[in-house]
């Protein structure tokens, strides 16, 4: 049933509120249309946290969202979103307009295959699920009532209208959210068979809002972890990337293996944590251990602070040991650093990465960090003057203290770049004599 909370139950603060969201609402309505705010960013309004970004719900379709915004872009194929931008360069914001989405029907058809399923297969079929009943195709619109039931978490299902300050609740979010908890709408154990990323994204919840998952919505989460492994890799890398941003990265470690995704004595659903934990799923004792928690806790900090934080950067360090471990092996093989280095590189990111399409950049990142250490090693020549010339020599820097930091390496030498990146001439050219 739908209810209506005013503005004296709800008490959002409309202070939190995005004057860009607020006008696309209104454009809608004018319009003649629904539209409401809705998902997180409702969730977060409630909680009394300015939302990262802002969704709108309508009952307009994409081409009639379109219709009404000078820069607005239909994007996505499995779910047609439009993207209404405003603003130029780093300024730039985008407000996402989706369209109510209808539940699942009995005609909804079972399309053999997967996510590389041919575009041909699914021509004209807007709503499609594969064998295993995951979604591939969701197109259908259908009424709010709808829209919201096929929403993963009451939490995550509200409607905000900002005009008249109702929050509009189908499935109890409002008292979910005043208790911290998680619950999944309906039933929960379809519903991770529908899209098993759920799974990954309540812990992502829990972590980052403190809630606790509520005994129905838990107890098939063990059961349904071996669903992810029909997840095409690509979205689960995501979903890692995303858990690691939350601001809460430490604690989204602590509730990944609470609900067993890590540490269960084999390899996981993430390789990339399986490189870096225990058999137990924790961080080992030691410089390992030390070095990653540093980097996480820096992160979160980051986070706090409203900073941007880089995945590239939290990725090379969560593989850092291993390619530590293999490039020591491959020296002592009697290979000259550097070369040993990159073997070690394209080793680790075989065994953890894979050929993820898409993470060039990404990857070149991480890969440039991890080389630029061994120019670290050298403090004297050219090449000192052109490492603290290079673009992304900040990052590898913070890489070099953090590795300084959990006592890998001599403090001594993070001081010396960090005083010689500092310096004067007068004082390079003393620091340089003194290194000789
Ligand atoms: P965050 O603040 O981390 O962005 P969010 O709730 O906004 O959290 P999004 O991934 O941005 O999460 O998704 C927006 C909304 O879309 C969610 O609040 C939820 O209502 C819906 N949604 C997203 N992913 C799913 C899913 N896999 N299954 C069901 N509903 C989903
Ligand atoms: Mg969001």
């Amino acid at each position: 049933k739908r209810v209506e909370i005013g503005a004296d139950v709800h008490g959002i603060d409309p202070t939190l509120l995005d004057e860009r969201a607020v006008k696309v609402v209104k454009t809608l309505t004018d319009a003649g249309f629904e539209a409401y705010i809705v998902g997180g960013a409702v969730r977060d309004l409630l909680l009394g946290v300015r939302p990262k970004d802002f969704d709108v719900a309508t009952n307009a379709t994409p081409q009639q969202v379109k219709g009404l915004f000078r820069r607005a872009f239909i994007i996505g194929r499995r779910f047609e979103i439009v993207h209404v931008v405003y603003g130029r360069g780093r300024e730039h914001e985008v407000i996402e307009v989706s369209t109510f989405r209808a539940l699942p029907t009995a005609a909804t058809e079972t399309v053999a295959g997967n996510e590389k399923t041919s575009k041909s297969e699914l021509q004209g079929k807007s709503h499609a699920v594969d064998a295993s009943g995951r979604v591939l195709r969701d197109n259908v619109w259908g009424p709010q009532v709808e829209d919201a039931a096929r929403r993963d978490f009451t939490v995550n299902a509200m409607y905000y209208d900002p005009q008249r300050r109702l929050v509009v609740d189908y499935h109890g979010g409002l008292a979910d959210a005043k208790a911290k908890l998680l619950r999944m709408i309906g039933d929960p154990e379809t519903r991770y068979r529908e899209d098993p990323v759920r799974i990954i994204r309540a812990v992502r919840f829990a972590a980052k809002l403190g809630f606790t998952l509520e005994p129905k919505t838990l107890a098939p989460v063990k059961s349904s972890i071996a669903l992810l492994a029909n997840v095409p890799a690509s979205r689960l890398f995501d979903e890692m990337i995303k858990l690691l941003q939350t601001g809460h990265s430490l604690a989204s470690l602590a509730e990944l293996k609470k609900l067993g995704l890590v540490g269960q004595g084999k390899p996981g659903v993430f390789s990339v944590l399986d490189a870096m934990l225990t058999a137990s799923g924790e961080l080992p004792d030691g410089v390992s251990g030390k070095f990653v928690r540093q980097a996480f806790e820096d992160t979160d900090r980051r986070v706090a602070d409203g900073r941007g934080v880089s995945p590239s950067f939290m990725l090379a360090c969560m593989l850092w040991h291993e390619v530590l471990g293999r490039w020591t092996k491959i020296r002592q093989g009697g290979e000259p650093p550097v070369p040993a280095l990159a073997q070690a590189i394209d080793a680790v990111f075989d065994a953890r990465i894979g050929d993820i399409s898409g993470r060039g950049k990404l990857a070149a990142d991480m890969r440039e960090i991890w080389m630029m250490q061994t120019r670290f090693e050298r403090r004297s020549g050219s090449g000192v003057f052109s490492l603290i010339e290079q673009p992304r020599y900040r990052a590898g820097f913070d890489f070099l203290r953090l590795r300084a930091d959990a006592g890998e390496i001599d403090a001594a030498l993070a001081d010396w770049w960090e005083d010689f990146a500092l310096g004067s001439d007068d004082d390079r050219q003393a620091l340089l004599a003194d290194a000789r």
